[in-house]
């Protein structure tokens, strides 16, 4: 890392979010799972949008998905992004079914909606793994 640049904001893990972040940070993709009808849940949250269930556990999904939409970031909304310019935001569709806002580690250009993806975590510090996605199959 470039010790001149300044860094990019990074998640703040709190009670809700723990479990996601530590996953992460194991490389592992989990996702919360409402106990009371069973339905995943993305992003965190204290109460099922479905039930209203208050109860959840956290299960391990593929990290395959598809492009269900994306945008071209062209210009840094904070100077810490400058280098990475253009990057690829997207809403990548779970093959579990949960959507999910990442990067997609591709130039806009060369990204398409409906493109196979899965999970391949940075490594950013000892706490923070993000999980961005990359073409499926790719090296
Ligand atoms: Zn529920």
């Amino acid at each position: 890392m470039n010790d001149l640049l300044p860094l990019k904001p990074l998640p703040e893990p709190n009670d809700l979010t723990r479990p996601f972040w530590e996953a992460c940070r194991r490389h592992e993709l989990r996702i919360q799972r409402c106990l009371s009808c069973g339905r995943l849940i993305h992003y965190p949250k204290i109460i099922c949008p479905y039930d209203h269930g208050t109860e959840f556990d956290w299960v391990r999904v593929s990290g395959r998905g598809t492009v269900y939409s994306f945008v071209g970031a062209y210009r840094a909304f904070h100077p810490g992004f400058q280098p990475d310019l253009p990057y690829t935001i997207a809403i990548v569709e779970l093959e579990e079914g949960p959507h999910m806002m990442t990067n997609v580690m591709l130039p806009p250009a060369e990204v398409e909606i409906g493109m196979k993806v899965e999970v391949a975590f940075e490594d950013i510090n000892e706490q923070i793994s993000l999980p961005k996605f990359r073409p499926a199959g790719a090296p």
